[in-house]
């Protein structure tokens, strides 16, 4: 058996020796592969955001870091509120949710690390515009993060490698794609760790659905997560920067989906009061 075969075999029809390592990702009920354990990640995933919070400079723009815990705050309670209504295990029971904003205008992109660790760069605040479209880069980068897709990432790194280090854990193999779009010396840290190279693009999938729906339960208009991609491909051409757009490879594509699940997530995924 070659190892792609050996991939897609453990991946979709789980073999019996890792039958415990098989699960589901919240609410699309995609089988996952993951056996690395998420207290780790998560603990190694604290570690270096506090690394990224010495080392990047974080802005003094109070009312936008403001805006961006509100929004975080309003989609972490009602993703607890949905799995407490729907009598399911919350997937961010475990998580240790932080907020911050960073300050370099040549950055538009966010990222949110295994266990809620959540950082938005000041240059995406341009693309985003106003509340909904923050609410939606947010709900984006959190679906990843509630949808264990890193911990996806480190099994499949471990079992084709049998070893890893921190660095593989985000990188996906795509360091060398990111240094050549990025200035190494102005997020360092974050690009050596790969920390916003692209997921795979059933995650990225994932990530675009799920994003719709803890946008939608938190209260937000998702009509506005379509014109973000929009606005993004206008605000990309002839950029070189690491932008939103460079780690999340889009097409027209996407766009579409996202038009195409509005109207669903909207009546399936209404609002919910938080008391
Ligand atoms: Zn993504």
């Amino acid at each position: 058996m070659d190892r792609r075969k050996f991939l897609t075999y453990v991946s979709c029809g789980c073999g019996s020796l890792l039958l415990n390592s098989c699960s589901t990702a919240p609410i699309t009920d995609r089988k996952q592969f993951k056996f690395y354990p998420e207290s780790k990640l998560n603990a190694q995933a604290a570690q270096i955001f506090e690394k990224i919070k010495q080392k990047e400079k974080l802005s003094k723009d109070i009312k936008s870091l403001s805006l961006i815990k509100e929004i975080g705050k309003k989609m972490k309670e009602s993703i607890n509120e949905y799995f407490y209504q729907q009598k399911l295990d919350d997937p961010t029971s475990n998580f240790n949710w932080e907020f911050i904003l960073i300050e370099n205008k040549n950055i538009r992109n966010a990222f949110c690390m295994p266990g809620g660790k959540i950082a938005v760069f000041t240059g995406i605040l341009d693309v985003t515009k106003n509340e909904n479209g923050l609410a939606a880069i947010m709900g984006h980068e959190i679906a990843h993060a509630v949808a264990k897709h890193s911990l996806e990432r480190q099994s499949r790194a471990l079992l084709l490698q049998g070893t890893t280090t921190i660095i593989d854990i985000f990188s996906g193999g795509k360091i060398s794609q990111i240094n050549r779009t990025t200035r190494m010396d102005t997020v360092g840290l974050i690009q050596q760790l790969g920390i916003m190279n692209p997921f795979n693009r059933k995650q990225e999938s994932e990530a675009d659905y799920l994003g719709l729906i803890f946008s939608s339960l938190a209260g937000y208009d998702i009509r506005e997560a379509p014109k973000i991609w929009q606005r993004m491909q206008t605000y990309n051409k002839g950029k070189e920067q690491p932008e939103f757009l460079s780690t999340h490879p889009s097409s027209e594509n996407r766009i579409i989906k996202l038009n195409e699940w509005i109207n669903s997530v909207i009546l399936e995924y209404p609002p919910l009061i938080i008391s």
